[in-house]
């Protein structure tokens, strides 16, 4: 669905679907820069937020991109992550000496990824390094080293592109702010 769609549930558009397929396009081509086709990397998406990105991402680069999937539970509820981690679905694929590639959303407080980066490079992986379609750089509580970033935004809650409030939005085409009304209500 499109932003018109949803009348007063939003209070702008940051990005519509166009600015984010185009963004993207110009970070496949950093990443394909710094991979290479006989090497390239393993794309692992963090459900259900990364879903279009992983989507539109792995379909844009120019090599073979294998997808895995974890869910992850930040302990958080509403509109707050807490930095306490639960591995709700882990990952299929064997870590050891491969290259690793943590699809993302939104980095918010960062906690979630910076656990995630550690628990995967833990596992063997020769590199593991972090993309997300989003950040939230005002709201980071931890250093969190992330490669590749489409768009720095304020910090404000947001749906849509995976994105979600309550599970809704998440089919939303655009990345939104949400009307304060709606979560306050
Ligand atoms: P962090 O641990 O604070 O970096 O945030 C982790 C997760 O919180 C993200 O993967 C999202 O699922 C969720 N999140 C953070 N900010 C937003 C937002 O503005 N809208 C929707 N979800 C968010
Ligand atoms: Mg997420």
């Amino acid at each position: 669905m499109d932003a018109t769609e949803l009348g007063n549930e939003l209070t702008k558009v940051l990005y519509t679907e166009a600015e984010l397929h185009a963004r993207l396009a110009e970070m496949a081509r950093e990443i394909e820069a710094d991979y290479s086709a006989e090497n390239p990397p393993l794309l692992v998406g963090v459900l259900k937020g990364a879903v279009m990105v992983m989507a539109d991402l792995a379909r844009e680069l120019r090599f073979h991109a294998q997808m895995d999937w974890m869910a992850v539970s930040s302990y958080g509820t509403g509109t707050k992550s807490s930095g306490v981690v639960r591995i709700l679905k882990d990952l299929d694929a064997d870590l050891t000496d491969r290259d690793v590639l943590i699809v993302e959303d939104i980095i918010d407080s960062g906690l979630t990824l910076s656990w995630l980066k550690e628990n995967l490079e833990s596992r063997g992986a020769r590199s593991v390094r972090i993309c997300t379609m989003l950040r939230k750089p005002e709201a980071l509580k931890v250093e969190v080293d992330v490669a590749y970033v489409g768009f720095d935004i304020p910090v404000e809650f947001v749906v849509g592109y995976g994105l979600d409030y309550a599970e809704n939005y998440r089919n939303l085409r655009d990345v939104a702010v949400l009307a304060p009304h709606v979560y306050s209500e």
